[in-house]
């Protein structure tokens, strides 16, 4: 398997390349004193029910994707960054922007710091922003989590004591991208740049500090049907819960622009998850797995034609179920939703390996007689 991995890296390293073709040339110049994004919403924190910011700091972005390998096949958030590293006061700003909109809200609070790359990766955030960021956290006593996305391989013993002994006893979560399980299907179909291994020693680290992980799980990468995407999905969240991560987020693909996603889905060989498969993975990894780990989910453009959907007039309503099991973690809340479209989800299920094989060989002997 090792092997095939390793001569399909390099042409799907190229095809994400050409994909994102020159957009980080074209970046608007943003207004570095503000967050690229930031909202509030009801969220789980720990068994309670609370209010999450959740803040994006527009970093020179993430070092995967600013590098030669492209970034990940579905992954455009480079383009939110700016072209050149915001100043430490300019970071600074842009996280007491955000943190500003909580003044009204009472305990319990979660922080959500996201750079679309990694907090910890001193290239996007220097040192001395990092430990000024976790100690205006640190100072709040509102705030009872604190969510930290960043990459694998920058999650070290230094980093995570800095971080356990500033935020003192505050639940800690870095909020890692593994994506798939299955080192093929992450490399290959992902182009993620690193190995389970990897993700392993980094849930080792942070537990030794007492920092959880939540792991990403994305739901139906490139060049997987529905079912497989449906079944990779669920084995990921069993291992992740095996290997010991606090909680699970999963993410169903949104086709972001400039990305070899976008290009697939444009040339009609790519389609964004049924909802149906986003509920049922829900459903059966919560059954398997759902009393060591909280199961999350927030599809970004549910009902839309580049997020997850159906069939256009049951999205709603499986949308809101699914961030209502979010939320309070009970599958019930799926038992009553049923639409006719779900008969063609379940022809999909059963029947698209054998109709892509078919397509696959007409096609071969259509370019044969040619
Ligand atoms: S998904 Fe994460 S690791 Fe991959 S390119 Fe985007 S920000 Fe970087
Ligand atoms: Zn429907």
């Amino acid at each position: 398997m090792s092997d095939i991995i390793d001569r399909l890296e390099p042409i799907i390293v190229d095809s994400t390349i050409k994909a994102r073709g020159t957009s980080v040339t074209k970046r608007r110049r943003r207004n570095p004193t503000k967050p690229s994004a930031k909202w509030i919403a009801p969220a789980r924190i720990g068994n309670e029910v609370g209010v999450a910011l959740a803040v994006v700091l527009g970093t020179i972005g993430c070092s995967h994707a600013r590098g030669d390998s492209g970034g990940c096949t579905m992954c455009s958030y480079l383009l939110d960054g700016d072209e050149r590293s915001p100043t430490t006061d300019e970071l600074l700003q842009q996280f007491d922007d955000a943190l500003s909109d909580l003044a009204d809200e009472s305990t319990p609070l979660s922080v959500k710091i996201y750079t679309s790359g990694s907090f910890f990766d001193t290239t996007e955030i220097p040192a001395d922003v990092r430990t000024k960021i976790l100690a205006r956290i640190a100072k709040d006593e509102r705030i009872q989590e604190v969510v930290i996305e960043s990459r694998p391989e920058y999650v070290t013993p230094e980093f995570m004591r800095e971080t356990r002994d500033v935020l003192g006893s505050r639940r800690i979560e870095l909020g890692i991208g593994l994506e798939s399980s299955n080192d093929a299907v992450r490399s290959i179909c992902i182009n993620k740049g690193f190995n389970l291994g990897t993700f392993k020693d980094s849930v080792a680290t942070a537990k030794e500090y007492d920092i959880g992980v939540r792991a990403y799980v994305l739901l139906k990468p490139p060049f997987l049907t529905e079912r497989d995407a449906l079944l990779d999905a669920i084995k990921t969240i069993e291992e992740a819960a095996r290997l010991g991560v606090s909680t699970v987020s999963m993410n169903p693909i949104n086709i972001q622009k400039y990305t070899l996603v976008e290009r697939l889905w444009r040339k009609e060989q790519y389609r964004p998850p049924w909802l149906w498969t986003v509920l049922s993975v829900l459903r059966d990894a919560w059954n398997k797995v759902g009393s060591s780990v909280n199961i999350l989910c927030d599809p970004v453009a549910a009902g839309k034609p580049r997020g997850a959907h159906n069939c256009g007039s049951c999205d709603e309503s499986i949308t809101s179920a699914i961030r209502e099991f979010s939320i309070h973690q009970d599958v019930s809340v799926f038992d009553s939703l049923d639409c006719d479209c779900k008969r063609q989800w379940h022809h999909v299920l059963n029947h698209e390996d054998i109709s892509l094989l078919i397509h696959s060989r007409n096609r071969r002997k259509q370019v044969g007689k040619a």
